[in-house]
């Protein structure tokens, strides 16, 4: 029977399985995630990536968000470690899409928004990953979804799944990926942050976080702000009509 080599030993130490790193993009979904992160794992530090999007607004509020993460809740503070921003540039030289560039919101010919920025996903789960082994991290964290989504495959259940079965060979690790809204709608977003952090962490979700894809922080509705009209933005304003309105499953 082959040993088992004493490095692959050593490795398995040294990566701690109550450490977490949260993809965290400033918008609702990976805010709400970052909450999810610090309810479950003892040590939680985030990454962000400088993808040349159209708008750097999402940039700004999610260092916003951190600093009142820490001055709204004292528990998370002491959980809360390094943020991480990565510059990935080169993602925007690869061709147009509504992300990066000054183009109207419409359907590709392959019926996909114009808003995909293909592998965008799995580059971001690939360096997440590799931040992740270097910082000794066993989980990873993202909110990607697939029920309120725009039907982008690399937001699909299965995309994460084989992510994570590739990721852990390429690097020899024992990576768990974890999408905590994978099944959930809008509605049922708003109302995890309500259980998570009360109504502290949903005012803090509406004010210092950022989905509008026109990058529009003009006027402070009561889901936030956002020009009300964009696909990101409907999708959270109906979502959080429906928390409003309804007796969700998810309430307590
Ligand atoms: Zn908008």
């Amino acid at each position: 029977m082959p040993k088992i080599p004493q490095d692959f030993l050593q490795q398995e130490v040294k990566i701690d399985r109550s450490k977490a790193l949260v993809l965290f993009s400033g918008g609702q979904d990976s805010a709400t995630c970052l909450m999810w992160a610090l309810d479950q794992f003892d040590h939680v530090e985030t990454i962000g990536f400088d993808y040349r999007q159209r708008h750097l607004v999402e940039l700004d509020v999610r260092e916003e968000f951190l600093l009142l993460l820490r001055q709204d809740f004292a528990a998370w503070k002491s959980k809360l470690g390094d943020d991480h921003l990565i510059d990935l540039g080169g993602l925007a030289s690869l061709g147009d899409t509504a992300m990066t560039h000054e183009v109207e919101f419409k359907a590709n010919e392959d019926g996909l928004p114009n808003t995909f920025v293909p592998g965008r996903n799995i580059v971001f789960f690939t360096f997440a990953a590799a931040l992740a082994y270097r910082r000794g991290c066993k989980h990873v964290v993202a909110g990607m979804c697939e029920t309120d989504y725009s039907g982008y495959p690399d937001c699909r259940d299965d995309t994460i799944k084989s992510l994570q079965a590739t990721l852990n060979l390429g690097m020899d690790a024992r990576f768990v990926l974890h999408t905590p809204l994978m099944w959930v709608d809008k509605a049922e977003t708003w109302q995890l942050a309500k259980n998570l952090g009360g109504d502290t962490a949903v005012k803090l979700i509406t004010r210092s976080t950022h989905s509008c894809y026109l990058g529009d922080r003009s006027e402070l509705k009561d889901w936030g702000y956002g020009c009300g009209n964009c696909p990101a933005c409907v999708l959270r304003k109906n979502g959080w009509n429906k928390f409003q309105n309804s007796l969700h499953p998810l309430k307590r």
